[in-house]
Order: structure tokens, then C-alpha cells, then sequence
């Protein structure tokens, strides 16, 4: 069972590489791919080149095995979108589980993803919740998908919704990069070498 945790990574912060390695061993997946977008349909653009932004996504999971960075995003043209992703993930390892995992956030916005009921024909979805999270009443296509069993997961190779807890870290790249360009110190929000590449290229000078 693969996992694939998309984001902007702009930059990549204690709150993705936390809960990232928390469902790896939840889930007990064999990896969890990192994938930074290249062009997000949903937001404005990311502020560090596509090149800065996987290089520190590289530095700050080079000692942990079974995370990797996965750049087919950022070698493909045009906007990114989860489906093509999913498709060629799906292309790459046909016989394994997919599962997509997001935060509550990204869940709310999932209807208006392209293709998005369509991502559940390649892979499961997993959402990241707050402990306590009170799942909204979910319409009929969700209910249908829904479960509360890991290992229904593992049974299928996508299609299901399932909603997971994991450490709650509140912490944003926005935030991140609003510390920097305020000249305070992100210490212990991100890596020390993420935070070494930030000030080598005077990322995020800018608010
Ligand atoms: P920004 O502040 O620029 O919007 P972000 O910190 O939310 O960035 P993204 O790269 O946009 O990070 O997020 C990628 C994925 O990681 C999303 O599914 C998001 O819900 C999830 N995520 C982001 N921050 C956290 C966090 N602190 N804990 C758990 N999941 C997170």
C-alpha cells in the first residue's frame, strides 16, 4: 500500500513530515510519496521556484526511509492536477493500494477539484482530521465510500473514504514565510537544513 501527500511544500514544514510519517506506520504503508505541485489549480502561485521547493523537500527527508519525493508533477506541463497524478501513479504500480491523504482543508475544497470524483477510481482517500472532528453530514457519494477499517484499505486498491487523526502540529508554510519576511526566527516549525536553504537563496524576504 503506496501513500501520496501532495502540497506546494512552499515551504515543506514539521506539520507535512509529521503526518506523513505518522500514517506511514498507521497504515503501515510500504512508502508515503511527497509530490510538490508544479502549477495548483486552487491557489496563487507558489512563491519558491519548483526547483527550491523540491530540493528542500529532498534535504528534510534524506535519513528517513520510506518517504520520497516524487517530482512527476514538476516535469509535467500545465496546471496539476491530482487526477493525471493519480492516473500515473495507478500506470507505475498497478497492483498496489493508492491512498490520498489530505488535510481536513483540502477535503472541503475536494468538490472542486478537477475530475474529482474520478480520483477515487485510482485511489482511496484519507482525510487528516483534528482530533475530535465532527465529520459533516456527507452526501450519498462519500457515505457510499465511507469506512472506519484500516484494513478495508488494504483489501481494496481504491475507492474508499476513510477519516484519521493524526498529532495535531499547527503549523502552515504561510505562516512560515510570513516569520522570514518578518525577520523572526522559524526555528523548530521546519528542518534546520530547510531553514539553511531558505537563507542561502533569501527565500521569503517578501510577504
Ligand atoms: P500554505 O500555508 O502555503 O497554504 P500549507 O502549510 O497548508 O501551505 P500545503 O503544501 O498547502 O501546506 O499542504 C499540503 C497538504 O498538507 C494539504 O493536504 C494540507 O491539508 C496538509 N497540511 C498542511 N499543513 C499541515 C499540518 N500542520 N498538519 C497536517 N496536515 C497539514
Amino acid at each position: 500500500m503506496i501513500g501520496i501527500f501532495g502540497g506546494t511544500f512552499d515551504p515543506i514544514h514539521y506539520g507535512h513530515l509529521r503526518s506523513a510519517l505518522e500514517v506511514k506506520e498507521i497504515f503501515n504503508l510500504t512508502q508515503v510519496r511527497l509530490i510538490p505541485s508544479a502549477q495548483p489549480p486552487h491557489r496563487l502561485q507558489p512563491l519558491a521556484s519548483a526547483a527550491l521547493r523540491l530540493q528542500m523537500l529532498e534535504l528534510a527527508i534524506s535519513n528517513q526511509t520510506g518517504l520520497v519525493a516524487d517530482d512527476r508533477e514538476l516535469k509535467r506541463v500545465g496546471q496539476s492536477y491530482m487526477i493525471d497524478t493519480l492516473q500515473s501513479l495507478r500506470h507505475d504500480f498497478p497492483q498496489q493500494s493508492l491512498v490520498l491523504f489530505m488535510g481536513s482543508d483540502a477535503f472541503n475544497t475536494l468538490t472542486s477539484w478537477h475530475c474529482w470524483q474520478d480520483l477515487f477510481t485510482y485511489a482511496h482517500i484519507v482525510v487528516l482530521t483534528r482530533p475530535g472532528f465532527v465529520i459533516q453530514a456527507l452526501d450519498d457519494f462519500f457515505a457510499t465510500r465511507l469506512t472506519t477499517q484500516k484494513q478495508i484499505l488494504a483489501a481494496h486498491k481504491a475507492g474508499k473514504l476513510l477519516f484519521q487523526s493524526v498529532t495535531q502540529l499547527d503549523i502552515s508554510a504561510t505562516a512560515i514565510r510570513r516569520c522570514i519576511a518578518e525577520g523572526k526566527n522559524p526555528g523548530f516549525l521546519l528542518p534546520d537544513v530547510v531553514i539553511t536553504t531558505i537563507k542561502q537563496n533569501q527565500l521569503y524576504q517578501i510577504n
